[in-house]
């Protein structure tokens, strides 16, 4: 077959040449093939070659190729089903694909459009034509690329803003919004598969009065420190919240309630020890008040539970401060029904 580069000349390649693709041609004519590598050789475009569809389709799942110059009939699979397969697999990176074929008419152009095809070269292939479907594949592949970074970037920024909405900015504890989420799995997994939860309601003793002594800024600085303090002191599976103002929620898994309780002691005595002046405290030193409660040995919900939780926090106040209380074993028919609570819940 006669090269057309003898008599079409290579268009400039100048500042507004494309970028090299990576190409795949397919066609079961070696002239063929020869002619369109010539020719991409001479536009810059480094190629590889398959002679049928099933081939090429091969070659592209191993390594991928920016654009597909194909022909329509071929043995094996042809050119229009070879796109439909190209376009039913369009996760990776965009794949312009190019239809060479004999057939000029308008029905195959149209055919070859509805699966998917980007364009249309007839044969004989001219130069000038394929550098501007060239042309075109690269301002395609480059907008796609630019977009899929821009998707993985908006994509990166949703999670961060995601994750951002669950943590208190002032401790860096997991917030309200957080714990809601994960009372929602806890409950379920309670129930469904009878997993032990103990939560710990802690709460600053006398904290107004810290913040009257030494401000709102030293109040603040205050609360961090003891999230700090509460968080290096638990496990790597118990979570921290900041419930309230001057409350955290620590939720404990598989814990037993006499293991919570030993945990949330260290937890009291490691706030105690960062030695926080804090004269209105018996000892002079900043501390906190908890309360445990299990949530499997009562079997109740949300509400429940953590109005337990309230209820030995309330108790741990009422008997002196700088203590951790428990939940009283709750019996399952109470005339008043469960112990209320003035705590709100999430
Ligand atoms: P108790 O031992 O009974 O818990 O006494 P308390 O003073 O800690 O309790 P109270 O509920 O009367 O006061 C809580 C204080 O916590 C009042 C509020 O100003 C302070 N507080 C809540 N949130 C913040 C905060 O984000 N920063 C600061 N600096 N103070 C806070
Ligand atoms: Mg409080
Ligand atoms: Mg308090």
């Amino acid at each position: 077959m006669a090269s057309f580069l003898s008599s079409v000349p290579p268009s400039d390649v100048g500042d507004s040449a494309p970028g090299p693709l990576r190409v795949l041609i397919v066609d079961d004519d070696a002239d063929a093939l020869a002619v369109l590598g010539e020719a991409l050789t001479v536009l810059g475009h480094p190629f590889v070659t398959a002679q049928d569809g099933a081939e090429a389709w091969a070659h592209q799942c191993r390594e991928p190729s920016q654009v597909i110059l194909s022909d329509w009939s071929m043995p094996n699979m042809s050119g229009v089903d070879l796109c439909r397969l190209v376009r039913a697999n369009s996760e990776s990176e965009y794949v312009y694909f190019v239809l060479t074929t004999a057939y000029g008419d308008k029905q195959h152009f149209l055919e070859g459009m509805r699966a998917g095809a980007d364009d249309y070269l007839t044969k004989p292939v001219v130069i000038d034509e394929l550098e501007a479907r060239l042309l075109s594949a690269t301002r395609v592949v480059s907008m796609q690329r630019a977009l899929s970074r821009r998707n993985a970037a908006l994509a990166r920024q949703g999670d961060i803003t995601f994750e951002a909405a669950r943590v208190d900015t002032l401790t860096q504890s997991a917030n309200r919004l957080r714990l809601g989420e994960d009372l929602d799995v806890i409950e379920a997994r309670a129930s469904r598969y009878g997993h032990r939860f103990c939560a710990a309601l802690c709460d600053i003793d006398w904290f107004k009065q810290y913040n009257d002594a030494h401000g709102h800024l030293a109040g603040d600085a205050a609360l961090r420190l003891v999230a700090s303090e509460i968080r290096r002191t638990l496990r790597q599976a118990d979570m921290l919240y900041r419930y309230g103002g001057e409350e955290f929620l620590v939720i404990l898994p598989e814990q037993t309630l006499e293991a919570a309780l030993r945990v949330m002691e260290r937890v009291r005595s490691a706030v105690e020890a960062l030695s926080i002046a804090h004269p209105a405290c018996e000892g002079g030193v900043l501390t906190i008040s908890v309360g445990v409660a299990s949530l499997t040995d009562a079997g109740g919900d949300r509400a429940e539970w953590l109005g337990r939780a309230d209820a030995a926090l309330y108790r741990a106040k009422g008997s002196g401060r700088n203590r951790v209380d428990v939940d009283l074993p709750v019996p399952l028919v109470t005339p008043g029904g469960p112990a209320s609570s003035s705590s709100e819940v999430v």
